[in-house]
């Protein structure tokens, strides 16, 4: 509750005060406390940004897709051919098994957020490079902050490796909860669907990563 004295004070250093109707708190506009920009802001940054060479190759910048206020955020590595030409994530022949994996557990595109960790493609499919990665992570990192999903899934090495700044194999790193970033969001990290394409055997192993994606969207709050 903001005193009479302290709203003089206030006004006269031009700051406006903002009182919710039937309530004691004041409201702070919010652009004077949070200088992060709206989702669309973000986007449009993501899809005009030059900040590294990759958007001399690239036909579309891609941002992502899916709900911006999902439980479950998932994490690939960097759009290839089919997404460039597209200007969406995981829409290749990975992209459709990733679908089934998720529709295993009941989940749609739409009903989760689906990125990457670079937003335009490596030419020829090449590995990310870390320059590459330091000016396209905040945007990830935005997003991320945007959506505070429930939980986060790393989909392959390469993202694992970024966001959880490790060199662990994908032996190590499966089947353990991390936690990510300030806000501690849980994270798991699953085989990229690419490489379950050439190595189906390795299938079944991914469906128990799914349940556990499943299980642990049943018990977290967001
Ligand atoms: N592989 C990825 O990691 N991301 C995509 O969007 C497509 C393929």
């Amino acid at each position: 509750m903001i005193t009479e004295l302290q709203r003089e004070y206030l006004e006269k250093m031009g700051i406006d005060v903002w009182e919710r109707k039937g309530k004691d708190s004041v409201q702070v506009p919010e652009s004077a406390t949070d200088n992060s920009p709206s989702w669309q802001e973000l986007e449009h940054q993501v899809t005009t940004c030059t900040l590294c060479d990759l958007h001399k190759t690239r036909t579309h910048a891609v941002f992502g897709v899916g709900n911006d206020q999902a439980d479950l955020l998932v994490i690939g590595e960097a759009p290839g051919a089919t997404e460039d030409a597209k200007g969406e994530p995981f829409v290749g022949r990975a992209g459709k098994l990733l679908d089934s994996m998720l529709g295993a557990i009941d989940l749609r595109r739409q009903d989760i957020f689906i990125a990457n960790i670079l937003k335009c493609r490596p030419p020829n499919n090449r590995d990310p490079q870390p320059s590459e990665v330091k000016l396209c992570t905040p945007y990830l990192q935005q997003q991320i902050q945007h959506i505070q999903p429930k939980l986060i899934v790393a989909v392959g090495r390469i993202a694992a490796h970024f966001l959880l700044d490790t060199n662990e194999s994908m032996k190590n790193l499966r089947g353990q909860t991390f936690s990510y970033g300030e806000q501690k969001i849980p994270l798991i990290v699953t085989y990229h669907p690419a490489y379950l394409l050439r190595s189906p055997r390795e299938k079944a192993k991914s469906y128990v990563d799914v349940l556990r994606i499943k299980g642990i969207l049943m018990t977290a709050d967001k």
